[in-house]
C-alpha cells in the first residue's frame, strides 16, 4: 500500500475522500488551446480577429476556435477566482483541471486559486493530443513516459513540487497516431504501478472510446479507474452508447452549456443541446449506469466564462441539476452523479 491509497490528491496536498463534495470531474482554470485554432469562414475574417465584444457573442458561441483571443483562458484568471467563488456558493467543492502538457499547463497557478478559493483542485498529468506533442515526447518509448507520468503524481510536475492527482486528459486523435498509442500504454503501465485516476478525450468518432479501452486494457489498464470524456460530442446512437458504457469505464458528458450548429472539428456531430444531455443521462440512469456517469462544462475558452456570457463553471449546479430533477433522475442518483461517482474515482487504490 502507498502513502496515496485511500486519499485524493489534490493541488494543496492529500486529502481524504468524504472532503471532495461536488465535484466537476472535466473542467480548465487556466490553459491555451492554440493548438487547435481553426480559421474562420470566408467573410468572417473580420469578426474573428475583433476583441471579445457584446455584438459579437453569439458569432463566437457558433465559431469559438476562430478567435485567437478566445483560445486563451490562460489570460482570465481573476475571472476564474471570481467563478471559484461563485462555485462554492453555489454548493461546489472540487474541480479536476484536466489540463496536461501541450496546453500550457500552471500549476502554481493552480495552487494559488485553490488556496484563494476553498476548492478542492486535482490536476492532470500526462500528454494532450498528438498536435502538441513535443519531438523529444515523440521519441520517448513507453517506459519513460511512464515514467514521466509517475514522476509527475509522486514528486510533482514542470519543475515544481506540485504534484498531480490524476492522469489526464489524455488526448487522441482519430484515428489514433502511433505517438498517442504509446502514451495511452504509459498511462495504463502509470496506473498500475499507483492505483490511480486516468482520464481520456477521445478522437471525434464513434468508435474511439472502444478502440481506446481495447489499447488500455491490453496494457493493463484499470478500467474501472478510468473516465472517458466528451461522450456527448461523440457517441450519438444509443444502442451503441449501450454497448460501450458495459466495457465498464465511467461516462462523461462534460459539454454542458455548449450549444452550436456547426462544430467545426466535425461537421458531421450534431452537438446536443443541454436537454438532450439530460435525457441521454436519463436513459443511462434507466438502463442501470447511475454508478458510472460523471459530469462537467469542460471550460476551455473565454466565451464560456459569466465573464463573456457563457454559462460559467455552475451552471451545472445552478440549471442542470433541477431539469435532472424534473426527468426522472432522482435525488440520491444526482448525489451519485456529482459526489459519490467523482470520488470513488479520484480515491487511490
Ligand atoms: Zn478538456
Amino acid at each position: 500500500m502507498s502513502a496515496l491509497s485511500g486519499k485524493v490528491q489534490t493541488v494543496l496536498g492529500l486529502i481524504e475522500p468524504d472532503q471532495l463534495g461536488r465535484t466537476m470531474t472535466h473542467e480548465h482554470l487556466t490553459m491555451t488551446f492554440e493548438c487547435c485554432y481553426f480559421p474562420p469562414a470566408p467573410g468572417d475574417e473580420t469578426v474573428a480577429q475583433a476583441p471579445i465584444q457584446m455584438k459579437n457573442l453569439f458569432w463566437l458561441k457558433q465559431n469559438p476556435y476562430s478567435s485567437h483571443e478566445n483560445l486563451l483562458l490562460l489570460q482570465e484568471i481573476s475571472a476564474v477566482r471570481e467563478e471559484l467563488h461563485e462555485y462554492r456558493t453555489a454548493g461546489g467543492g472540487t474541480i479536476v483541471e484536466n489540463t496536461t502538457q501541450g496546453l500550457s499547463r500552471d500549476l502554481p497557478c493552480l495552487k494559488q486559486l485553490a488556496k484563494d478559493t476553498g476548492v478542492h483542485i486535482v490536476a492532470g498529468a500526462g500528454y494532450y493530443v498528438d498536435a502538441t506533442h513535443s519531438d523529444a515526447t515523440r521519441k520517448m518509448t513507453v517506459e519513460k513516459l511512464s515514467d514521466v507520468i509517475v514522476t509527475e503524481i509522486l514528486h510533482g510536475a514542470d519543475g515544481t513540487d506540485i504534484r498531480c492527482g490524476v492522469i489526464g486528459e489524455i488526448g487522441c486523435s482519430w484515428p489514433i497516431t502511433e505517438s498517442e498509442k504509446r502514451v495511452l500504454r504509459a498511462t495504463a503501465h502509470a496506473q498500475t504501478e499507483l492505483g490511480c485516476p486516468v482520464i481520456i478525450h477521445p478522437g471525434r468518432n464513434p468508435g474511439a472510446p472502444a478502440e481506446i479501452v481495447r489499447i488500455l486494457q491490453e496494457a493493463g489498464g484499470d478500467i474501472s479507474k478510468t473516465v472517458m470524456s466528451h461522450l456527448d460530442r461523440t457517441i450519438f446512437d444509443i444502442g451503441e452508447l449501450m454497448d460501450f458504457a458495459s466495457m465498464g469505464s465511467y461516462l462523461e458528458y462534460d459539454l454542458f452549456g455548449t450549444e452550436m450548429l456547426n462544430y467545426a472539428y466535425n461537421l458531421e456531430v450534431d452537438m446536443p443541446s443541454d436537454s438532450q444531455r439530460v435525457k441521454t443521462l436519463a436513459s443511462l440512469v434507466q438502463e442501470g449506469y447511475e454508478d458510472s456517469i460523471v459530469i462537467a462544462h469542460d471550460v476551455h475558452t473565454k466565451n464560456r466564462l459569466t465573464k463573456y456570457g457563457g454559462h460559467g463553471y455552475s451552471h451545472i449546479l445552478k440549471n442542470i441539476v433541477p431539469k435532472m430533477l424534473s426527468r426522472g433522475i432522482s435525488q440520491a442518483q444526482v448525489d451519485k452523479i456529482l459526489i459519490g461517482n467523482p470520488k470513488r474515482w479520484l480515491t487511490f487504490k
